[in-house]
């Protein structure tokens, strides 16, 4: 409360802890505010440290956004560096830190732990070699800087295809490196779903980078070995393989850790201690879309969380809603954006789920610059409620997230989507936005006028040993250069008049180039009482991007 003579200590100094500790300030100018930071910098921006390695950051004073002195000018608050907090005393409300003027009980009235993660330390022989990596604060960044620097690798493996290996596996690539990307899973980027990971995939390739995924390392020697004995080049190795919440100094204040294995808080984010909350990349929250509990280890959850772990712990009440995981990362000229519930995750929540998959420009087609936008929506098909989108291009990406994001937050259906006045002229989106098509593809999924499947549900049908029409509705010359094996071709400008070519009564599964004709197709179709007919969200390009299936090519 303003006026509160409250000692609040923070413990961790960077995202959630700064947040915090700047928030406190603003709250009350009579509370004595101390942060604890283990490490050698306040409030730096971790996630900019791969930019200073690509050369895209030239200076290293641009990642450190605050310093001691700064901060107590600023807000009058003590930061303590290098000093690491290694017991609570929760009766006595104390904190023991260890810092370059030996040990010391700090008293606290509220305590905030921002403590953070670490990467995943991988056990695998060789990964104490000197060459290799992880990349998580400013110290390492350092260390790595110094050896690219030092040694002038030509070779790098990155393991591990997440947001950072693939920012790690562009950096290495711009400065010369012969790279390759080593994933455990069947794609890179698994928090989406697969095809996004083809097309993630792809646009690393074709920038030079070597991408292996579905394999082990084994162990990292001269070069990394993988479990099927294949050995890859490396002069330099970075493992990015995860985080896991720093939760020794919790567990030993017995505080609880929840079921995903982060530190439990309420939504006013207190601990099992109310004297004690907790924010950012160490606690569990409630994701918004399906309740569950989960950990999303990004910055801005982390910023809000601090804010309102501060507020909270200096005498407000605020509350935490949860988190969506919005995200976005650029790999080379692509961006690769995601918020919500991927159509895996929906499915494993146990949602009715629909997919629309739409490829579009960006902006207007006839003004120049449009490039091709990939959007994935996912809805539930019971109530028509968003459920989460990812999406994938040069241009437009973060925007038709961000509005998703917007929409998952208002709980909002495919029918308000739909009606988003978006703002629009054509440099910059096309009068009916990306957004408003696939809401539109959705409502006449669901009401039946015009069903969608996904590539990989087509794929099912064909390994159940089904028979189904496919039916290509393109032209001539694209159907002749590469369809679907066994596709039976009829163009849709022909199909009012060949209708009869289709046997009666057949499933009938429909795709073009994108899923436009393909749907014009399936309602010329329904007119004339072929009821099975569905169009294959995202056309050809998504049953590219899926991959498995047979093809017949010119
Ligand atoms: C390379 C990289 C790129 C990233 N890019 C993005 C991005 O583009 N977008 C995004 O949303 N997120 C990104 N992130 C993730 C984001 O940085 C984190 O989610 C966020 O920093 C978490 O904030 P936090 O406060 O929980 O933890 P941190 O920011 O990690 O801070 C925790 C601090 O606590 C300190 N600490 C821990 N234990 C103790 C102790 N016992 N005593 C004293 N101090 C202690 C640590 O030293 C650390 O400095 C990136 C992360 C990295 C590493």
């Amino acid at each position: 409360m303003p006026g509160t003579k409250l000692r609040l200590l923070i413990v961790g100094g960077v995202a959630g802890g700064a947040t915090a500790a700047a928030r406190a300030r603003r709250i009350s100018e009579a509370a004595e505010i101390t942060v604890v930071e283990r490490g050698p910098a306040v409030s730096y921006a971790n996630c900019g440290l791969p930019y200073f390695i690509s050369g895209e950051i030239d200076r290293r004073s641009k990642l450190i956004l605050q310093t001691p002195e700064g901060f107590s000018r600023r807000y009058r608050v003590t930061v303590r560096l290098q000093t690491e907090a290694i017991e609570i005393d929760r009766a006595g409300r104390r904190v023991l830190v260890r810092g370059p003027e030996g040990e010391a009980w700090l008293p606290y009235d509220a305590l905030i732990l921002a403590q953070g993660g670490n990467p995943v330390a991988p056990e695998i022989p060789g990964t104490d070699a000197p060459h290799v990596f992880s990349l998580w604060t400013v110290s390492d960044m350092d260390r790595l800087h110094e050896y690219l620097e030092r040694e002038h690798p030509k070779t790098a493996v990155v393991v591990g295809g997440g947001f950072v290996g693939l920012e790690m596996a562009e950096a290495f690539r711009k400065r010369g490196l012969a790279t390759t990307v080593v994933e455990l899973a069947s794609t890179v980027m698994p928090t989406m779903d697969p095809d996004f990971g083809v097309r993630i995939a792809h646009e690393l390739e074709s920038h030079g980078v070597t991408v292996i995924t579905g394999a082990r390392v084994r162990s990292v020697g001269q070069g990394v070995e993988l479990s099927d004995g294949r050995k890859l080049p490396a002069d330099l190795v970075l493992f990015s393989v995860g985080v896991r919440p720093e939760l020794a100094l919790a567990r030993g204040a017995g505080l609880e850790v929840g079921a995903t294995g982060g530190l439990l808080v309420d939504d006013r984010l207190r601990t099992s201690d109310p004297h004690i909350y907790a924010a950012g990349d160490m606690v569990e929250v409630e994701h918004k879309v399906s309740g569950r509990k989960v950990r999303v280890p990004l910055a801005g959850p982390a910023n809000r969380q601090g804010r309102i772990a501060a507020s909270n712990a200096l005498g407000l009440d605020l509350r935490y809603s949860g988190a969506l995981g919005t995200s976005v990362v650029r790999v080379f000229d692509a961006t690769v954006a995601s918020t919500g519930l991927s159509e895996r995750a929906a499915r494993d929540a146990g949602f009715a789920v629909g997919v629309v998959v739409i490829h579009r420009d960006d902006h207007a087609g006839y003004f120049p610059g449009a490039r091709q936008l990939c959007l994935e929506l996912v809805y539930d098909r019971t109530t028509a409620r968003v459920l989460g989108a990812q999406a994938f291009g040069p241009a437009g990406v973060d925007k038709r997230i961000d509005v998703v994001a917007t929409a998952l937050q208002g709980k909002l259906t495919l029918h308000d989507l739909a009606e988003l006045d978006l703002a629009y002229a054509p440099q910059f989106s096309s009068a009916n936005d990306a957004l408003n098509i696939a809401a539109f593809a959705g409502i006449n999924d669901i009401s039946g006028f015009s069903p969608l499947c996904t590539a990989t549900q087509l794929k099912q049908v064909l390994a159940a040993g089904e028979r189904p029409v496919l039916l290509d509705v393109r032209t001539s010359g694209e159907y002749q250069l590469s369809h679907l094996q066994g596709a039976m071709h009829v163009p849709v400008d022909e199909l009012r008049d060949r209708c009869d070519e289709i046997p009666s009564g057949a499933r009938v599964f429909v795709y073009c180039g994108v899923g436009y004709r393909a749907h014009l197709a399936a309602r010329i179709l329904r007119e004339r009482g072929f009821d099975d007919v569905t169009n294959v969200t995202g056309g050809l390009l998504s049953l590219r991007a899926e991959g498995g299936f047979e093809w017949e090519e010119a």
